[in-house]
């Protein structure tokens, strides 16, 4: 069973994912790592975070076994992130990976942005978890200052809105739900009552209902 699971920076989704990925017992990829690992070794090496093929060969030589989370998952390397992210050539490079992971018996809950509409269109369920930006501003501020960052919330808002904004408007696989896809909006949802929501979903689907 493959479950794609996308949504804006800080929507929940991550937590979601690998909650559902533990409770079906299949592997969960962080797919925002991915780009992260990217912006993280551009930035290492002193590169333009707009040089396509520097980009593209930095995303080739990721050894995700190695990858440091901690350090991946500042606000800097975020905001760095979505801006190699819109580069189609590393995209490109980063997809047969993401194609053979979810293809992994027994299956995987991948997160992202492009999972239901590029990496697995034909993923059993699709999920796209949505919340108004100033509840995900306030949470990701919680997450940035538990890892140890100071951040200033209003800062964390604007970052958010640029990271929608650029995800949205990009030409290479731009952030939006697939047709096919279920919303879930967790702004009035804590962490328990969205994955109660989310199992919702996945069992109508299994069992071929419709869900809503
Ligand atoms: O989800 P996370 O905030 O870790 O993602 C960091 C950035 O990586 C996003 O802002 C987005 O630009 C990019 N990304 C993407 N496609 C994915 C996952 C993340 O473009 N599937």
């Amino acid at each position: 069973m493959i479950i794609a699971i996308d949504g804006p920076a800080a929507s929940g989704k991550g937590t979601l994912a690998k909650e559902i990925a533990a409770a079906y017992g299949l592997h969960h990829l962080d797919t925002g790592l991915l780009y992260r690992a990217v912006a993280k070794a551009m930035l290492d090496a002193g590169a333009r975070l707009d040089d396509a093929a520097r980009a593209a060969e930095l995303a080739g030589a990721l050894d995700p076994s190695r990858f440091d989370e901690a350090t991946l998952k500042s606000q800097a390397v975020g905001e760095a992130a979505s801006v190699v992210s819109a580069i189609p050539a590393v995209r490109e490079v980063l997809l047969a990976y993401q194609r053979e992971f979810a293809a992994r018996p027994p299956g995987a809950v991948l997160d992202g942005r492009d999972i239901g509409t590029v990496i697995a269109p034909a993923a059993d369920v699709k999920i796209f978890v949505t919340a108004i930006p100033q509840m995900r501003a306030a949470r990701r501020t919680l997450e940035l200052r538990a890892r140890g960052e100071s951040v200033n919330e209003a800062e964390v808002f604007a970052d958010i809105q640029r990271r929608d904004e650029r995800d949205s408007n990009r030409g290479a696989a731009p952030l939006r739900p697939a047709s096919d896809a279920h919303l879930l909006d967790t702004t009035d949802l804590d962490i328990e009552a969205a994955f109660r929501a989310a199992v919702e979903i996945i069992e109508a689907a299994r069992t071929g209902r419709k869900h809503g």
